[in-house]
């Protein structure tokens, strides 16, 4: 069985969105409000989008609250490579569309 996700449309970041990804170092990011923002240019960067499908995938399986309470507490314990949610979404980037 083969399960297809499909990624959701990204919204350019804009503003004090893409200047809060830019001093972390994002290229892309899924608010707790599920919209993802990407920075100019990446808007097919079918990788990127991929990885923060997963995340969107996370916030609706855990929750928002718990999502955003589960990635900082991660976060601190494991650091941002190291964290569950970050080693889900490199492993979803990954995978090869097979059609
Ligand atoms: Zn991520």
């Amino acid at each position: 069985m083969r399960t297809m996700t499909l990624s959701p449309t990204p919204h350019t970041a804009t503003g004090l969105i893409a200047w809060y990804m830019r001093l972390c170092g994002f290229k892309g990011w899924t608010s707790f409000w599920r919209v993802i923002y990407v920075l100019p240019g990446y808007e097919n960067n079918e990788r990127l989008l991929r990885h923060e499908a997963k995340h969107l995938e996370q916030i609706e399986r855990d929750g928002r609250l718990l999502f955003t309470v589960k990635y900082l507490w991660w976060l601190c314990r494991y650091g941002y490579l190291m964290n569950p949610y970050e080693v889900e979404a490199r492993a979803a980037a990954d995978q090869v569309k097979t059609d």
